[in-house]
């Protein structure tokens, strides 16, 4: 195994992203180890490839081992729904001094990819159980309760399992899928605060036939069901890196720039 990834498997969360929880989440240190050694010979981008690829014939879904909270999941029967569509990124929506930004999972070991394939975006490995919390103050935009991920088919929309979306008042869209768990009352509409939990990480969507992990997309807002922005347009690897260290770093200027130069949004552009 790389030395390089054996470092980063041994990384300590900031203390700016533990002291936003409490609670003390049980963490699977070990599975966090065997899911490394599971991609020791391929490396770490195919380890973020891992992520959506098609699984394996034969592969077993793997069943969550770790719900290590008091809250349980919702129950509603939408599956996708949100009030109105998300504004559009406003120029004016540049981040103020006082804007807070904190690693979006809290109160576990946790790897993030430093590459991903066809689109930009982390994927965050982690033990399931541990609580992926948003990364900002904002207004949760989607919420995905129902992972209807079919091998077969691969339907990019159907691709992240569990997910919730939130808008920061910094006007970026952050997005984290393959939870286990969404947090209690966790819906479209709700204000939330840098570091409060939205849900739990796991493996559903096609996640479930690789290590746990959380997919961490950052783009721009846009009208319902967009996955193929929502999934991500900007590279996140060094916000995560930033917030991680306790730096306020802002990923808007960046989606500004980024969405500017995108062109008209009118359908899926790489792997649909
Ligand atoms: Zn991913």
């Amino acid at each position: 195994m790389p030395n390089q990834y054996l470092d980063v498997l041994r990384a300590d969360l900031h203390p700016a992203t533990r002291h936003h929880r409490a609670t003390k989440l049980q963490c699977h240190v070990g599975n966090l180890v065997s899911a490394a050694a599971v991609v020791t010979g391929i490396g770490l981008l195919a380890l973020s490839t891992a992520c959506t690829s098609n699984p394996p014939a034969g592969d077993v879904a793997r069943t969550p081992t770790t719900s290590a909270t008091t809250t349980p999941p919702v129950t509603s029967t939408a599956t996708r729904s949100r009030p109105q569509p998300s504004p559009s990124l406003p120029s004016a929506s540049l981040p103020s001094a006082k804007t807070v930004y904190v690693f979006p999972i809290a109160g576990c070991k946790a790897s993030a990819s430093q590459s991903h394939h066809d689109y930009p975006a982390s994927d965050i490995f982690a033990p399931v159980g541990c609580e992926f919390v948003s990364p900002v103050d904002g207004r949760v935009d989607e919420v995905t309760t129902v992972d209807r991920w079919n091998p077969k088919t691969n339907i990019g929309r159907d691709r992240g399992g569990l997910a919730v979306s939130v808008v920061g008042v910094d006007g970026v869209r952050y997005y984290g899928s393959h939870l286990s768990a969404i947090t209690t009352g966790i819906k479209p509409g709700l204000q939330v605060r840098a570091g409060q939990r939205l849900g739990l990480t796991g493996n559903t969507g096609s996640a479930r036939v690789t290590p746990p992990h959380l997919h961490f997309g950052i783009s721009w807002p846009t009208p319902a069901n967009h996955w193929w922005i929502r999934r991500g347009t900007v590279p996140p690897q060094p916000f995560l890196t930033a917030w991680r260290n306790g730096r306020q770093l802002s990923p808007a200027p960046t989606v500004l720039k980024t969405k500017r130069t995108y062109g008209p949004d009118t359908t899926c552009r790489s792997y649909c």
